[in-house]
């Protein structure tokens, strides 16, 4: 994070119910916070994250909450409370057991997390419900975001739930699917002429300023409360699956939180005895016009370099990605890769997952099934090793990402030899 970035923390408040949440800690120098909406270390500017003080959490306590993200309440920072406040209840997605997919692909056992199933239809309503408990443990009455798309969409949503006003900020260039749906909510939608990563910067500008000292941006200044949501998938999988780790995980990659925090999750789970200790491989997913997390990984740098986004996997185009580093830490500790896929192979893959399970993946879930095809033709995963991907999305949200790939078979009279001719 470049000093240029970065405003001081704006509130900072004592004794607030976050559960089991004991504090912030700098995830480079390791100093130490009480909980509040600071989201940059004041000594080096590294990102803050979440620290616990778990009680004993057991199966038999998870299986009894209820169906959604809350059921992990013990183990995120969120008041017990916050499951009553009012909120979109998302998680507990499905997973699928992809039988045609496995067998076109050659697989033995592989399973599809569909989180386009969520309230506003991608995995961001998990990451923005624990932001907005967060949000009012803090008094921050206004939601806001830096969004590619699917954050402004949970983000407004989650809001109009609560009755709370929202500012959502984005690049002008997004899909319908995700402005007309975002804007129907009632909130405000600023579409700055930029990148996504300009609106980040112009977030991170205005967090400085008193028009916002009672806004939570939910991936800026509660950015630490908000990665943790994304854990919540990776407790699903585990608990899905009989609570056992899969041995491959295959996830996108825009900032690189949802990684990351997918084998946190994982780690938590081992250490909490919730599951057996086993060793699993976290695979990495770009499309090819915005791979800076791929090329690092490549090139074995620990340095993410910025890129200019060009790709039609919108909801990934994060050229300047805040955890970057950190993905790629955990790729390389876990033995995985990172796929990189053209536009073109992106909507093979939304098209193959479409004609084989059923399931119309979003852009986000196009690059995953090719990175998943590449990264098997390459050897770097195993065709016989139990394998989950991740769908973070839905395909109604980016249908022009296929809308000239696809149509009727045929256009034709209301006549039976007209149906008989098409289909010969
Ligand atoms: C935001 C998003 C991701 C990845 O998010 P991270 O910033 O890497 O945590 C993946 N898929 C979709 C559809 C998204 O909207
Ligand atoms: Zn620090």
């Amino acid at each position: 994070m470049s000093l240029d970035n970065v405003s001081a923390p704006v509130v900072v408040v004592d004794d607030l119910d976050f559960g089991p949440a004991t504090g912030l800690v700098c995830r480079e120098c390791g100093a130490h916070y009480s909980l509040g909406a600071a989201y940059a270390c004041m000594e080096c500017f590294g990102p803050l994250e979440v620290t616990y003080q778990y009680g004993d959490v057991t199966r038999e306590q998870i299986e009894a909450g209820p169906t959604s993200i809350w059921r992990y309440s013990a183990l995120l920072p969120v008041s017990p409370h916050a499951v009553d406040e009012p909120n979109l209840a998302p998680g507990w997605t499905r997973i699928v057991h992809a039988h045609n997919l496995a067998q076109e692909l050659g697989m033995t056992s592989l399973w599809i997390k569909d989180d386009s199933g969520n309230p506003t239809h991608s995995f961001k309503d998990r990451v923005v419900a624990v932001a907005q408990s967060a949000a009012r443990r803090l008094g921050l009455t206004t939601l806001s975001c830096a969004s590619t798309g699917n954050l402004a969409h949970a983000v407004a949503a989650a809001a109009a739930r609560a009755g709370q006003e929202s500012v959502v900020i984005i690049p002008d260039d997004l899909e319908d699917g995700k402005t007309v749906t975002t804007a129907t909510y009632g909130g405000k939608l600023l579409a700055v002429r930029g990148n996504y990563d300009e609106v980040n910067r112009l977030c991170s500008e205005l967090i400085g300023d008193p028009l916002t000292n009672d806004w939570g941006f939910v991936n800026v200044n509660l950015r630490p409360y908000y990665a943790e949501g994304s854990k919540t998938v990776g407790y699903e999988i585990a608990e899905q699956l009989g609570w056992r780790l899969p041995d491959q995980v295959v996830i996108p990659i825009a900032s690189g939180a949802l990684l990351v925090k997918v084998d946190k999750a994982f780690r938590e789970l081992i250490e909490l005895g919730l599951v057996e200790d086993k060793p699993y491989k976290i695979f990495g997913a770009q499309a090819t016009g915005c791979s800076p997390v791929y090329q690092a990984f490549e090139a074995g740098h620990d340095v993410v370099r910025p890129v200019k986004p060009d790709t039609i996997a919108k909801s990934l185009a994060i050229g300047n990605p805040a955890d970057g580093p950190y993905a790629i830490d955990v790729v390389r500790r876990t033995s995985g890769a990172i796929g990189s896929v053209s536009d073109e192979e992106v909507v093979g893959g939304i098209r193959k997952l479409a004609r084989t399970e059923g399931i119309f993946a979003e852009t986000a879930g196009g690059v995953v099934l090719a990175s998943l095809e590449q990264l098997l033709a390459s050897g770097k995963l195993d065709p016989k090793a139990e394998t989950v991907i991740l769908n973070t999305g839905e395909g109604l949200k980016t249908l022009d990402a296929v809308i000239n790939h696809v149509g009727p078979t045929a256009t034709i009279q209301p006549k039976v030899s007209d149906v008989r001719e098409a289909l010969a």
